[in-house]
């Protein structure tokens, strides 16, 4: 069977010494494994569409394994993200949280949407670190653990003061946050941002700028909140964080 999606390679690994395998992530059928046979060679057709981050039309021959490229043509190719070290390590990290949380073939719109947005502000030139957190925030839910922003997890207040309890998954008010002898401390800016980048539209990126100290407390936050609940630390993640030293010291 022929089928035609829109999608943007989220993976590539080489196969023998002229074929690639590519991942797309798809707004049709999700995530889709694509045998493109010939990529590697230098003149193929396949060779520009089969990059990272390259976001096309894809046609192939799908069956019950691997499909098979018959054919690509560019939307957006995403050069500045790939002509970025940095840029690149952002974005590979984003793709591996997408490949983490996604399943074959289950197609989900709105993440596609979100990932392609995500790609598009980077490519941009937007501040990654916010396009990286909210894309975290909004994967929790896909992941299937959401925590809680709206009040807190004990009494439903939504006055006060609050702390997060990584354990219980949220806000606990300052009346209660003692049930969580391991809670994170976080100031009212914080508490307020994580809301906002949970519910936050990406198109609406251009609206919010956050301070440094703020970005680094939501680092910690999601750090640890991923750290619990995904239990493994992800390889590009590893690598963003030395990329981030690096850049301190330039
Ligand atoms: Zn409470």
């Amino acid at each position: 069977m022929l089928a035609k999606c829109e999608g943007i390679v989220i993976r590539t690994i080489d196969y023998g010494e002229t074929n690639k395998i590519i991942t797309l992530y798809t707004r049709e059928a999700g995530k889709v494994g694509v045998m493109a046979r010939g990529a590697k060679k230098p003149n193929s057709r396949f060779s520009a569409v089969t990059q990272l981050f390259h976001f096309g039309h894809y046609l192939f021959l799908s069956g019950r394994g691997l499909g098979q490229l018959q054919q690509g043509e560019t939307i957006e190719s995403f050069r500045s993200i790939r002509e970025d070290i940095f840029l690149t390590a952002y974005a590979s990290y984003i793709a591996e949280l997408l490949d983490k949380g996604t399943e074959e073939r289950k197609p989900h719109e709105a993440l596609f949407n979100l990932f392609y947005q995500s790609l598009h502000y980077l490519d941009e030139q937007y501040d990654p670190e916010v396009i990286v957190n909210i894309f975290e925030m909004k994967m929790l839910s896909v992941f299937g653990f959401a925590p809680e922003l709206n009040r807190c997890l004990n009494c439903g207040a939504q006055d006060g003061s609050f702390a997060f309890s990584i354990r219980e998954g949220g806000l606990l008010c300052h009346r209660c946050e003692e049930i969580d002898p391991y809670r994170m401390k976080i100031s009212p800016a914080v508490a307020r941002i994580l809301r906002v980048l949970y519910y936050m539209d990406m198109d609406r990126l251009g609206t919010i700028s956050i301070k440094d100290a703020t970005k680094k407390e939501i680092r910690q936050v999601l750090d640890a909140y991923y750290e619990e609940y995904l239990g493994i630390e992800l390889k590009t993640k590893r690598f963003l964080r030395q990329m981030g030293k690096m850049k301190d010291q330039l």
